[in-house]
């Protein structure tokens, strides 16, 4: 029986937090200065100027920044730099980064190792080898894109994404950021879809700008930070989980005494054991130029939050990516485990990630900055506009870049943000809208014209008072909060979509405005006022969580899909492939493979989660719940001769309820099991497929998960195998 190992857990937990108390001091007085640290290992600009040669930098810059075509002198010439840099800091091997449809990151690492020939060996690092390689691309997911007897795909450097080193127990590994294509250039990831949405966007942005007069903006980057959520548990207890090792959530665990009903974590003192993992996870990312500058505690016991400052969205979402492989690693290193999952604990808050939005021209000013000017202000109303209307019209694809199994836990359940998408503006510009739809603004003074262009707008203070933390999509002052995405998923399909939508309004409005003759304040005016009349039905200031919002959305007709196959379904449909290629983020058949491979993962989470239902029920809680009975049973019958019938008829009372309990979890795990027997032996497409898992197969884990819950908490506890939700959220 397993139930011991509980207990040890709990027991070498406190043990080794004794110890680590008399260690603590040092780790808290380490006097590295940020500033020496912050980039260390990341060959960045001031590296870059610093080993190449003045010529070779600034064509390398060039192609950063303006995107210019790499020529194969300054990639040989930067391969040489990177390499003796990497060396430098102990690197003994090199890998091409990359984001394979997955949902994850994935790298193969090659040594610069090359024999001579004479027994001898030298370091080599070719421009070839920098700019591009050639992993097996079989083994991932292609949605159809490859067929197997093309198994070749390529990656791609990106130099728009700075490489790194990371360092590894036996040495350091030079970490180049790339694109992953198939060999008939077919973007077989995350990232080539994000850098295509940028020039989309950048297109479209500069355009509109032009078209107004503000004709020194040549381009326009989009730009991101990422808030990540998280739990920590204690690395015995995890590992005693073999649900948090095999789906990151638990799939039974009964409520704690104490959830978050208090709110006093959020906000709260950080333990000093979670602090240090904290100030090592920081120190590591600044090595890495990731720039990590909030961390605090969330919500629910347990959980907490890092936010770096933003940066431009492609390095922003790469960071992240890199964030989250950082993290796990060096919770390992604490003795815990860091659950990245959007719903490790059923009944507690559950984790997101929300995606910091905004777009500067290249003479630095954020669009989404209400100006000091009417002129400013102009530009700012244009591209709000814009993002109001990307956002309705295009609800179906921003709802399906946020779906997923985990994800559906939060947003198809009672808790923030809704599966429903709205935009949420702070009083203050709503009344901005009202007064643009309107045409007129009531002031102290009375009822007066709005003149766009001319009038200054309203100071809007930054920080919006009336902040709504239940919006999925909520503007704060100078940017918009995706606050909708799962904590483990990429950020890259919402990034991309944002740009789209984006570009995709924005080219909408340069059209009418030059369809009425031009621009004019007049013209604008006219074409923002009809355009915010038309969309404002996505403008939403209540709270997103009452079932109240649910009915008036679906009056205003707004999209509310709670599931992923059903998010996921307008993926791929005609308009949406229009609109992908005609801003060349996607082809048709890239956008299908992704459709495919969204529904793919989906159904195999949803298979993975039940197949340790299964064994966790059928494995470890039926077998204690049986010994349980036996033991009840046993005491019944010595009972018998002390305390008499009564007493008797008490125990095998309880008995016989719990028997029931036991009767309940074993049919429910046999209905769970022949419901997998039957799908596995369907031959569906992936979206059928998804659809089955999710309609047949989720509400069965439901009903398995309720009747376990009720055993645990009928079960000895020193019988129990499993350790429960009142010892993995409370002891760090
Ligand atoms: P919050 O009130 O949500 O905590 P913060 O000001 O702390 O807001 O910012 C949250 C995240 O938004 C951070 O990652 C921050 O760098 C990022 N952020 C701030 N300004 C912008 C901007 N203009 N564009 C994109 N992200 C931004
Ligand atoms: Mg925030």
């Amino acid at each position: 029986m397993t139930a011991h190992l509980r207990q040890e857990a709990i027991r070498s937990i406190s043990a080794s937090d004794t110890r680590s108390k008399t260690d603590r001091t040092s780790a808290l007085t380490s006097s590295d200065r940020l500033p020496d640290t912050f980039g260390l290992y990341v060959f960045d600009d001031a590296v870059q100027r610093d080993r190449l040669p003045t010529d070779i930098y600034i064509a390398l810059r060039r192609v950063i920044e303006s995107g210019a075509r790499l020529e194969e002198s300054i990639a040989g010439e930067v391969a040489r730099a990177m390499k003796d840099w990497a060396i430098g800091h102990g690197a003994t091997h090199y890998t091409h980064w990359f984001q394979p449809m997955t949902g994850s990151t994935a790298e193969k690492h090659d040594s610069f190792l090359e024999p001579t020939g004479s027994g001898q060996a030298i370091l080599k690092f070719s421009s070839s080898q920098l700019v591009q390689g050639e992993p097996d691309a079989s083994s991932f997911p292609s949605g159809g894109l490859r067929a197997t007897f093309e198994a070749r795909g390529y990656t791609a450097w990106d130099p728009t994404s700075p490489a790194f080193v990371r360092k590894g127990p036996g040495g350091g590994t030079l970490t180049i950021p790339t694109a992953f294509c198939s060999w008939r250039g077919e973007a077989l990831d995350k990232k080539t879809p994000l850098l295509r949405s940028c020039e989309a966007v950048s297109k479209s942005a500069t355009r509109i700008l032009n078209l107004i007069g503000e004709t020194d903006v040549k381009r326009v980057m989009a730009q991101a930070g990422c808030e990540q959520e998280y739990f920590l548990v204690d690395r015995e207890f995890y590992k005693l989980r073999p649900d948090l090792i095999a789906c990151n959530r638990t799939v039974f665990g009964a409520a704690p005494y104490k959830g978050q009903e208090f709110d006093d974590h959020y906000f709260g003192n950080i333990s000093p054991r979670v602090l240090e993992f904290m100030q090592d996870l920081e120190r590591e990312l600044w090595l890495l130029g990731v720039p990590v500058k909030t961390r605090h505690n969330e919500v629910a016991p347990s959980q907490f939050e890092l936010a770096p400052i933003y940066q431009g969205i492609s390095v922003s979402v790469d960071q992240n990516m890199l964030t989250m492989e950082v993290m796990r690693e060096v919770a390992a290193r604490h003795g815990m485990a860091a659950l990245l999952h959007e719903k490790p604990f059923a009944g507690l808050n559950g984790s997101g990630k929300h995606l910091n939005y905004s777009v500067a021209t290249d003479t630095g000013r954020n669009l989404f900055e209400p100006g000091k000017t009417p002129h400013k202000n102009l530009s700012f109303i244009l591209f709000l506009t814009a993002f109001i209307r990307g956002c309705d019209k295009h609800q179906d694809i921003l709802r399906a870049s946020i779906a997923s199994a985990g994800n559906d836990h939060r947003l198809g359940a009672n808790e923030a943000p809704p599966a429903i998408l709205s935009v949420f503006l702070g009083a203050q510009l709503e009344g901005v809208v009202k007064a643009l739809i309107e045409g007129t603004v009531t002031t102290e003074q009375g009822v007066e014209t709005v003149r766009l262009g001319v009038d200054a707008l309203p100071n809007l203070p930054k920080d919006v008072s009336d902040r709504n933390r239940t919006s999925p999509m909520a503007f704060t002052g100078n940017k918009f909060e995706f606050r909708a995405l799962g904590s483990a998923q990429s950020a890259a399909y919402p990034a991309t979509f944002l740009n789209l939508i984006l570009a995709e309004s924005l080219d909408y409005l340069s059209d009418k405005i030059e369809r009425l003759g031009g621009f004019t304040e007049a013209n604008a005016q006219t074409v923002v006022s009809a355009c915010l009349r038309q969309h404002g039905r996505i403008l939403f200031s209540g709270d997103n969580y009452t079932d109240d919002w649910a009915k008036e959305a679906q009056e205003r007709g707004l999209l509310n899909r709670p599931t992923t196959p059903e998010a996921l379904q307008d993926w791929a449909m005609s308009s949406n492939v229009d609109l992908f290629e005609k801003y060349g983020v996607f082809s048709r058949s890239e956008a299908e493979s992704r459709f495919h491979v969204q529904n793919e993962t989906y159904a195999n989470k949803i298979k993975v989660e039940a197949r340790a239902c299964l064994d966790i029920a059928d494995t470890l809680v039926l077998p204690a719940s049986s010994l349980h009975q036996l033991r009840s049973a046993d005491s019944a019958e010595k009972v018998k001769g002390l305390l008499g019938e009564e007493a008797v008829a008490s125990q095998l009372e309880g008995l016989s309820e719990f028997t029931q309990r036991v009767s309940s979890a074993r049919k429910a795990s046999v209905a769970l099991r022949s419901a997998m027997e039957e799908l596995d032996g369907r031959d569906l497409g992936e979206g059928e497929s998804a659809t089955a898992y999710c309609e047949k197969v989720v509400p069965l884990m439901a009903h398995l998960r309720e009747a376990v819950d009720l055993l645990e908490i009928s079960v000895d506890d020193d019988l129990w195998p499993l350790p429960k939700y009142r010892e993995m959220l409370f002891v760090l």
